[in-house]
């Protein structure tokens, strides 16, 4: 981006705040979650008000300017920052407001997920979403949402009742089921490929009590007791939300129940699969839960994630699992599956744009590491091993959890017919692609690389990321 552009930017109405690479904490305001994705935008403009958003955008869409959207910045490939261009922080529309008597909380498009859990657990309410407390609602929302309670209350776009949406010409607008319905259709699951959302409302649930069992077992017993595991879990009722990580370290196991009196007797039942190296049990707030991962998923390591559906845990999947394992690069190197079914099957792929309903499970391969030197070995593990699930896992993939970039993980992620109306709702709402740091569903016409000199394709390549 040249001098001119910034001076331009400068010159927009705009409240929040320009950090520019002069400024003092322009280091710290340019990091996002992965260490890998070290960028240097020209700009990072952080919004105070809609307004500012439109702004930016507005901007972007006159110049063809670069432009980044940042939410909670966890995009695993780093699709929230870029080289020399704009990056749209959000990060200060962060407020989260619950109304207990119609039940919806309003959320800003820069919260995290912290915000939107303590705000809803004061009520003893919640809205299903991820399991690490830093990541942002926005990102996580607009791909799907999994995690402890979606067999319970389904994925995080299933409680979604509405987004405001600043579009690419600078159009604020209000996308519910009855306002742009196609549209609504698409931002759940269709990432940010067609504006910048501000806000979303989301029917919150009655949380209930919560009871947590964490175990952990030898790698030595690691096949018996995931044999034992998936027998366990086919009879699981829907308030029970389990996964299981194995690493060198071993198996361990999080099992999650939720507004249930039994819940202690059910969780209990998975510290009985073989013979525990650890086992706590107990009540648990609901906010320990979220946030007892956090650390080790912290900010400003090397991370690269790849994942994928299976119909059930099966021998061969274990198999593969197994076999990742054995030749993990590093101790922290590891394979999380997540049980899935109850109310995310409830709904039809077709009534939004999130693919593998059908699942019962979902896995993700996720090498973690510190030193620059181990890029190549960890990213060369994480694609192999992930290649062969792939081979055992259902057509369609998660948009949110793809390391790599490139139109065939969008294209494979949706699967031929909901690719199809992506593509006929991105050409209508953003036919210049002003949105395309993200899976992108390009539209195909001509992008503009005047203002930046480079496309986001070769941005990404630049990581190693790509595929
Ligand atoms: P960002 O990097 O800010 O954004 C990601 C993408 O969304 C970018 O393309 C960005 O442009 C776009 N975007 C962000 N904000 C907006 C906005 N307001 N409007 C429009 N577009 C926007 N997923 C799960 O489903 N369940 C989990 O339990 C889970 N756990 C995770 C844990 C960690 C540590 C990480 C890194 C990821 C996890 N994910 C999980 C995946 C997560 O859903 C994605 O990484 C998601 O994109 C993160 O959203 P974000 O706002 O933090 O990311």
């Amino acid at each position: 981006m040249n001098v001119d552009a910034l001076r331009l930017i400068a010159e927009l109405p705009f409240s929040g705040e320009i950090v520019g690479p002069s400024d003092g904490d322009y280091d710290a305001a340019r990091r996002v979650w992965n260490g890998i994705a070290d960028r240097r935008p020209a700009v990072i403009a952080r919004a105070r008000t809609r307004a500012d958003v439109a702004a930016i955008v507005r901007f972007a869409a006159d110049t063809g300017a670069l432009l980044a959207v940042r939410g909670g910045g966890h995009s695993l490939p780093g699709l929230s920052t870029c080289d020399g261009g704009i990056v749209l922080d959000l990060s200060m529309l962060n407020d989260v407001v619950i109304d207990p008597d119609r039940m919806i909380a309003t959320v800003g498009g820069g919260a995290l997920l912290r915000d939107l859990d303590a705000a809803a657990s004061a009520h003893d309410l919640v809205v299903p979403a991820g399991v690490i407390s830093h990541t942002g609602v926005a990102g996580l929302t607009l791909g799907g949402g999994m995690g402890w309670l979606s067999r319970r209350f389904g994925l995080t776009i299933d409680s979604l009742a509405g987004v405001d949406v600043v579009l690419a010409d600078g159009r604020e607008i209000r996308v519910d089921a009855d306002e742009e319905p196609e549209l609504f259709w698409g931002l759940r699951g269709g990432g940010g490929n067609f504006g910048v959302a501000t806000s979303f409302r989301f029917r919150v649930h009655r949380l209930g009590p919560v009871v947590v069992a964490k175990v952990r077992y030898g790698l030595d017993e690691a096949r018996a007791v995931l044999e034992r595991y998936r027998d366990l879990v086919l009879d699981a009722p829907r308030e029970i939300g389990s996964a299981f990580t194995v690493s060198k370290e071993g198996v361990s196991m999080t099992v999650v129940s939720s507004g249930r009196d039994d819940g202690r007797d059910r969780v209990a039942a998975f510290a009985r699969l073989g013979k525990p190296i650890e086992i706590s049990i107990g009540g648990h707030s609901f906010i320990e839960l979220q946030s007892g991962s956090d650390d080790a998923f912290r900010w400003g390591r090397r991370y690269y994630a790849k994942g994928g559906f299976l119909a059930a845990i099966d021998d061969s999947a274990v198999e593969a699992v197994l076999d990742g394992v054995a030749t993990a690069p590093t101790s922290d190197a590891e394979i999380y599956v997540l049980q899935l079914g109850g109310a995310v099957a409830d709904v039809s792929d077709a009534a939004t744009a999130y693919t593998g309903r059908t699942a019962g499970a979902y896995w993700i391969v996720e090498p973690v590491w510190d030193d620059p030197a181990d890029d190549v070995r960890c990213l060369a593990w994480g694609r192999a091993t992930a290649a062969r699930l792939v081979e055992r896992s259902l057509t369609g993939n998660y948009v949110n959890e793809q390391g790599d970039t490139g139109d065939s993980v969008a294209r494979d992620a949706y699967g031929s017919d909901t690719y199809a109306r992506l593509l006929a709702l991105k050409r209508r709402f953003d036919p210049a692609n002003v949105f395309r740091l993200n899976q992108n569903i390009d539209p195909g016409g001509p992008v503009r690389t005047d203002a930046v000199g480079s496309t986001a394709a070769d941005q990404v390549g630049s990581l190693g990321l790509s595929s």
